[in-house]
């Protein structure tokens, strides 16, 4: 869920690190609702949740809720009832959020959907009640009109609907259909005056069992183009809808949500967030700002001695946050310099040569591979890609053993010897020299489980097809994987 955030929020300069996770088991907090209650069930947890943390506290709830809870983060909260398809927000400016049964991993739409409420977005179709509505120029209350136009007499965007100018007036795409059908059974009763309460309950009745619940009747599922000509809740203009509009995350749709955000809705957000109308946005912003996002939010660097581990006994590598496009970039620190500890943020008293790094992409989910190198620094592209931070050089550790790999046809494929090596093989400073010439991954293997490998290609007198040409020295290689463009570092000597 921080990648997600992360991967969504980051283009509008809100960043997201993540600080730790529970459980708790309590029905007071959810209720004892059928599996399928969704609504009721998450309602009940942020009301009871809402209630607690922000007006009075209440003794029903567990105990160790609060200790659950970081009084200086931004909160979510899932709960095991209810069914996957539901979520609840606190309110604008409380960083404050529920979702139904679901799960914090991976892409959720519900959860980056619900933190946008608490973050001050309303759904794009919010004011949306009949479009069918019998009687012209009567609107509903809030409800948005088409025109973006402020010359325009129908223009009122400013304070109608989600109030956000770039969000086009929309239908609600889900049920857009049933009150159709419902007004076409509804009107002509309700404009004659004498609609009595069955016929309210027929139509209704009629629009459900005639409209499609799984489908958006009026999207072009192949495309997801809007395909309705329905009117806005003012009956003059028909709706004006783009790609942004109907993929819109404020948007209800079923089959063509993506995770679009438009200017402004984020200025809308971010508008939010600096303001903080409630007084409870600002503890949960980072104090340290976006030096924060270059510390990991879990596990321990290697100083000297043995590889730190975690209470299991496994091993507890420093992890930086998902969502974030890396390059991990080599550096070198200054003599003089001590960096068995990354430098601070904005110390610059290192080199760097940004030819050879890894790259690890912000779509990368395996999460435990997202630590910080040894002998690189940080670049977060995201924050700052004009240079890389926190050099890590550290030169305590050794090798205990490791492989080298030749690639026999001198490129970089499936072709290969592999020659194990020991502690004392892969620690001989001559490695290299003594290699014959040819194309080489060296891999290091640490106590940790973590490996360090570079491809080296050895020249000697002879000339390779694939590296021919380039000048000596450090260089860089682009190899595809399963996992994406992974950058290898080389030696050409
Ligand atoms: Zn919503």
């Amino acid at each position: 869920m921080v990648a997600a955030a992360n991967i969504m929020y980051n283009p509008f300069n809100i960043f997201f690190k993540y600080l730790g996770h529970g459980q708790i088991h309590d029905t007071y907090l959810v209720g004892t609702n059928s599996p399928n209650d969704t609504d009721v069930s998450t309602s009940q947890l942020i009301f009871k949740l809402g209630q607690h943390i922000y007006d009075t506290p209440d003794p029903n709830l567990p105990s160790d809720l609060d200790l659950l809870r970081n009084a200086n983060a931004y909160n979510v909260y899932v709960s095991g009832n209810g069914d996957s398809k539901g979520g609840a927000a606190h309110g604008k400016g409380y960083p404050l959020h529920a979702q139904s049964r679901g799960s914090f991993i991976g892409r959720t739409s519900h959860a980056t959907h619900e933190i946008r409420h608490s973050l001050g977005l309303n759904h794009t179709w919010d004011g949306f009640r009949y479009p069918y509505n019998p009687v012209p120029n009567v609107l509903t209350e809030g409800c948005e009109r088409v025109p973006r136009d402020s010359s325009n007499p129908n223009f009122n965007v400013a304070n109608h609907g989600d109030r956000i100018l770039d969000t086009a007036a929309a239908p609600n795409f889900q049920v857009e259909r049933w009150y159709e059908l419902f007004w076409s059974q509804f009107e002509a009763p309700f404009l004659e005056g004498d609609a009595t309460f069955d016929d309210f309950e027929d139509a209704q009745s009629y629009a459900t069992a005639n409209y499609d619940p799984i489908a958006d009747a009026y999207l072009y599922a192949q495309n997801c183009t809007y395909t309705g000509t329905n009117k806005d809740c003012n009956r003059l203009d028909n709706y004006q809808l783009y790609s942004q509009d109907i993929n819109n995350l404020m948007a209800y749709t079923k089959d063509c949500t993506e995770f679009v955000l438009t200017t402004g809705q984020a200025i809308r957000m971010r508008e939010t967030i600096a303001l903080d109308c409630e007084s409870a946005m600002t503890p949960a912003l980072n104090t340290l700002g976006v030096a924060s996002l270059y510390e990991p939010y879990k596990g321990e660097y290697y100083v000297n001695g043995t590889v730190p581990v975690d209470i299991n006994g496994d091993p507890n590598p420093p992890l930086l946050q998902p969502g974030f496009d890396y390059n991990f970039i080599d550096c070198d620190c200054f003599a003089e310099v001590d960096c068995d500890l990354p430098l601070d943020y904005e110390n610059t008293d290192f080199t760097y040569n940004e030819q050879i790094g890894t790259f690890i992409s912000k779509n990368d989910t395996h999460y435990g591979n997202i630590t910080h190198p040894n002998h690189t620094a940080i670049k977060i592209i995201q924050l700052d890609n004009s240079q890389p931070w926190r050099c890590y050089d550290n030169y305590n550790r050794k090798p205990n053993g490791g492989t080298i790999i030749k690639f026999n046809d001198n490129v970089l494929n499936t072709n290969v010897t592999i020659t194990p090596q020991d502690s004392t093989a892969i620690n001989n400073e001559n490695l290299i020299n003594n290699l014959q010439p040819g194309l080489y991954n060296i891999i290091e293997q640490y106590d940790d489980g973590n490996t360090e490998e570079k491809v080296i290609e050895k020249t000697g007198n002879q000339k390779y097809i694939n590296l021919s040409g380039i000048a000596k020295g450090l260089l860089l290689v682009k190899i595809e994987t399963n996992d994406g463009m992974v950058v290898k570092k080389i030696i050409k000597i």
